[in-house]
């Protein structure tokens, strides 16, 4: 069982969710209904992924209750603006083939583009609708959070960032938590590789009898943040989300915090747009 983190009153989201990126849309049902048996609740996909169709299957013949899975989508950056917003996320709604998405995100903000408010206006449209649960955004910087709370005077739920021990983001995690923000990290594994053979990493797997990728998904844990890890391998998928029979102790956290690099592998949301 996943535990949740509360994004108000009654809206509480997994604390592990599966990634679907890059995953092909005719493979996507399949793959996310191995992820569900394994013991996810949490879905998160996005208009660019274009495999929309494929966890919405999953999700509609997943034999659960709806109420039971939780699943998020964004918006892509060629529908910022607001009736565009409004638009994208018809479709997305239509491609999911579902009544209501738990979380709508703006993917990244596009500083240059500069309609991120507008596009944010919408998303509270859609909110005040009852079509979404709540909504947030993705690769915001503080100065972009910041103004879509002294602009509109809403707080983004979720906050989807790059984070993994290589770039953990303290800043931006010190601010979300001083606005209620939840922090959810994408590409939670830093894609995996190289980060698995660091010898911190590999002490503390071995500590707790557990892998490098279940370290590196329990240390999110240990962060407060949301993780997502993606893998179409059904013995990882069962791997990733069995993390919540062990906790990390005060050595584990010191180790980790050495890993620190602030060394992106995605772009930076300042610059991209
Ligand atoms: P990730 O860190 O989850 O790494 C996934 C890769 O790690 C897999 O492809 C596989 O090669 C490896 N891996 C996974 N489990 C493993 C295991 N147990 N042992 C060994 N190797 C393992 O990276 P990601 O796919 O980039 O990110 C995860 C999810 O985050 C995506 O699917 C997507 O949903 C989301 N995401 C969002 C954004 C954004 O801009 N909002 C950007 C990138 C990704």
């Amino acid at each position: 069982m996943v535990p949740t983190v509360p994004l108000s009153e009654d809206v509480s989201m997994p604390r592990l969710g599966f990634g679907v990126y890059k995953i092909p849309d005719d493979e996507t049902a399949e793959v996310v209904r191995t992820a569900i048996e394994a013991g996810y609740r949490s879905i998160d996909t996005a208009t660019l992924y274009a495999n929309e169709r494929g966890v919405g299957a999953a999700v509609r013949e997943s034999g659960l209750p709806r109420e039971d899975l939780f699943v998020t989508t964004k918006l892509w950056n060629t529908d910022h603006g607001y009736d565009a917003a409004l638009r994208a996320f018809d479709t997305s709604l239509g491609e999911l083939g579902l009544d209501y998405v738990d979380l709508y995100l703006i993917h990244w903000p596009l500083p240059a583009l500069d309609r991120y408010v507008e596009t944010w206006r919408a998303l509270q449209k859609i909110l005040a609708d009852g079509r979404v649960r709540a909504i947030g955004v993705s690769n915001f910087q503080i100065p972009h959070l910041r103004r879509l709370m002294d602009e509109t005077g809403v707080t983004p739920s979720v906050n989807q960032v790059e984070a993994h021990p290589r770039m953990q983001q303290a800043e931006l995690r010190a601010f979300h938590e001083r606005h209620g923000i939840v922090t959810e990290a994408w590409s939670p594994l830093a894609r995996g590789g190289d980060l698995f053979h660091e010898e911190v990493v590999r002490t503390v797997a071995h500590k707790h009898g557990k892998t490098p990728a279940q370290v590196v998904l329990r240390w999110h844990i240990e962060m407060g943040h949301v993780a997502i890890p993606k893998s179409a391998t059904p013995e990882r998928i069962a791997e990733n989300v069995d993390i919540f029979d062990f906790e990390f102790d005060s050595q584990d956290i010191s180790g980790f915090a050495t890993l620190e690099q602030a060394k992106r592998i995605g772009p930076d949301p300042d610059i991209l747009g």
